[in-house]
């Protein structure tokens, strides 16, 4: 009896020198150096709206060449199906949401979402939208309002928000505002330069820049919005490298879920394929900047999209279920410094704290 006690003992004693070690050796690993993010969210892009642009395109996706994989699960505080409000507020702050808020826990209080955390660590921070600024998608980084629909409230908070590059639609929001206020101007007097369209080049120096390009949303891809999204990308990752700490950039590539509430094939394919060259943009400059992390996925998909009948190459039949957004898990495609990090099943709310932890940031 005694001596298998003592064995045991010894047992014992070796596991927890064992585990000891093994806790010693994580602490020692240094993790992978990440210096800028780029987080690229297709609004109602499911696995399927992906699958589907590739099966009708005749060259390879760039988010497709795109290794580490994850599942990320989007319902919101109220509903197992998501709106963009609550599906951004998600990713953006880590918190579960009501359908409809924007950057508020269900309790109306307001959190910060990652790009003032990031911005806060010193980095500079831009949002990059197909849509207006004032959206939900985008709005989710930048704005605490209780409801999406105030758009005039979640332009006045651009005025608050630590972001350097704002590039979307909406100046109707910010200029033709009910209580007069012209806040485009607001922002010229706090240090921005302002456009209407993308420049050609990039202003020698030039740090905090608003382009709005439209009174609300830009055009669709069909009806001539041309390379607004990823010049965009392009345009704001030339300004935002300029910064030594590191730069968070959000895109969106907004009209996908459009397209999905439409059940427009065409519409959808031809904002997949605008938003994979922005992913393209995002990727040619992470292969020369390896310190960078691209994140590429979605708030929720839209359409239920489906391949029920046979098809071939080129001439998929797409089929949509509803009309409305869906609650399946969506995609998330991670290239760069720290991706491996983003492999595995979870929830939206999980990828703030993902990125938090490459940047040795706690978050809880
Ligand atoms: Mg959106
Ligand atoms: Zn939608």
């Amino acid at each position: 009896m005694k001596a298998s006690f003592l064995s045991f003992t010894g047992l014992l004693l070796a596991l927890i020198l064992f585990s000891g070690s093994i806790g010693l050796a994580q602490q020692t690993k240094t993790p992978p150096k990440v210096k800028n993010v780029i987080l690229m969210i297709g609004d109602g892009m499911g696995l399927a709206q992906v699958h589907g642009t590739q099966l009708m395109s005749d060259h390879k996706l760039n988010i497709l060449t795109i290794q580490n994989m994850g599942m990320m699960t989007t319902n919101s505080s109220d509903n197992e199906v998501t709106d963009s409000g609550a599906g951004g507020t998600a990713i953006a702050t880590g918190y579960k949401t009501r359908n409809g808020m924007i950057g508020m826990k269900p309790d109306s209080t307001a959190v910060p979402s990652m790009l003032d955390l990031l911005a806060a660590k010193g980095m500079a921070t831009g949002v990059v939208v197909s849509c207006a600024v004032t959206h939900a998608t985008p709005a989710s980084f930048i704005a605490k309002e209780v409801s999406r629909n105030n758009y005039e409230a979640i332009a006045a908070d651009y005025l608050d928000s630590p972001v350097n590059v704002v590039i979307g639609g909406g100046i109707k929001h910010f200029d033709k505002r009910k209580d007069g206020k012209k806040l485009t101007q607001e922002m010229i007097e706090k240090g921005f330069s302002y456009y209407n369209e993308i420049p050609a080049k990039v202003t020698q120096g030039l740090k905090n820049v608003l382009i709005l390009t439209d009174s609300v949303h830009p055009a669709k891809m069909q009806e001539g919005r041309g390379n607004m999204l990823p010049d965009g990308v392009a345009y704001a990752l030339q300004i935002l490298d300029q910064s030594p700490e590191g730069f968070f950039l959000m895109v969106e590539g907004s009209q996908i879920d459009w397209a999905g509430h439409a059940n427009d094939s065409a519409y959808l394919l031809a904002e997949m394929h605008d938003f994979d060259r922005a992913v393209g943009e995002a990727l040619k400059f992470a292969a020369s900047s390896p310190e960078t992390l691209v994140i590429v996925t979605a708030d929720h998909e839209t359409g239920g999209l489906t391949f029920p009948h046979a098809a071939i190459k080129g001439k998929s039949r797409f089929s949509f279920s509803t009309g409305d957004h869906t609650g399946v898990m969506v995609p998330v495609y991670a290239s760069g410094s720290g991706a491996t990090s983003f492999m595995g099943q979870y929830d939206n709310t999980d990828l703030i704290q993902k990125i938090m932890a490459l940047k040795g940031l706690n978050f809880d």
